[in-house]
């Protein structure tokens, strides 16, 4: 265990043994569960027993809840380690597993048409999560096969594919491996001096990290077609924007992806893939 968890622990298990066994501090500090309740309990002289039995019933609830409160502030003190996934079954069960502990199997592909709209069907895939630690039981999470990609980027555990399940990647997961491919050759950008990377406004999970720069020189001949500059601040990752990209695009043409231009998603300047560069 690393300091900053260490110091979170005993931390936490000083405040909890002193909540349950309220020494006169706590006490004098208001931090009881007779004082955190107080509106909700009623007094005591009026209600004597409902006073009570709603006593018992907040400080059980209460008391109970310190193992959850210290599951979720060890994600806070050690983000690195943070939780895989919390699923709620049903009302009272909540599954979770450390990364660090964990490993992913890939048991099931299942294709369901969910709106007649749609051209294609979608793709739910099953994962069983299984820990290395014996008191958390192995538990499936469904993942949309559109977001398995950068579900296996951000997770830190190794995921593995049961031998006969074929998962279909869509053909803008495909383009989004092109298009990362092609921005690595783009020159970096370096942000100005005290300026902050902040985090994309898409999926609010990942660092800003495209700037849209003008760099390419192909000069069209039709003048409506030529990149812009644009002078928005670096505001999406590029997962987000490869996505935006996929999306304008002549969804039957595939090829033509790559050397076409888009607008920006904040200001529409338009831009193509060799203005994409990845903030350095
Ligand atoms: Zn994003
Ligand atoms: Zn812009
Ligand atoms: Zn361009």
């Amino acid at each position: 265990m690393e300091s900053q968890e260490l110091s979170f622990t005993l931390a936490y298990f000083a405040f909890s043994l002193c909540f349950v066994f309220t020494p006169n501090e706590f006490r004098s500090a208001g931090l009881t569960v007779q004082n955190l309740f107080q509106s909700w309990l009623g007094s005591e002289d009026v209600g004597f027993i409902q006073y009570h039995v709603r006593r018992t019933s907040a400080t059980l609830l209460v008391h109970s809840a310190l193992p959850l409160g210290y599951y979720m502030g060890m994600c806070i003190a050690a983000p690195e380690k943070n939780l895989l996934y919390v699923h709620q079954v049903s009302t009272y069960h909540i599954y979770m597993a450390l990364q660090s502990e964990c490993y992913v199997t890939v048991t099931e592909s299942r294709q369901h048409q969910f709106s007649p709209d749609l051209a294609s069907p979608t793709e739910i895939l099953t994962l069983r999560v299984e820990s290395t630690n014996p008191n958390v039981k192995p538990f499936t999470i469904s993942v949309n096969s559109s977001e398995y990609a950068e579900f296996r980027d951000k997770l830190r555990a190794p995921i593995r594919n049961s031998a006969n399940v074929v998962i279909h990647q869509t053909i803008s997961d495909l383009f989004l491996e092109t298009f990362r491919a092609q921005i690595d050759l783009n020159p970096p950008y370096r942000l100005p001096r005290g300026q902050e990377v902040e985090s994309c406004i898409g999926c609010m999970q990942t660092p800003a990290n495209t700037k849209l720069v003008r760099l390419c020189t192909a000069a069209d001949t039709d003048e409506d077609s030529e990149c812009e500059q644009c002078f928005c601040r670096p505001m999406w990752c590029l997962s987000c924007l490869g996505r935006w990209f996929a999306s304008r695009q002549d969804q039957q043409r595939p090829e033509t992806w790559l050397s076409s231009r888009v607008p920006c998603p904040t200001c529409r300047a338009k831009f193509c893939v060799l203005d994409i560069c990845t903030v350095g």
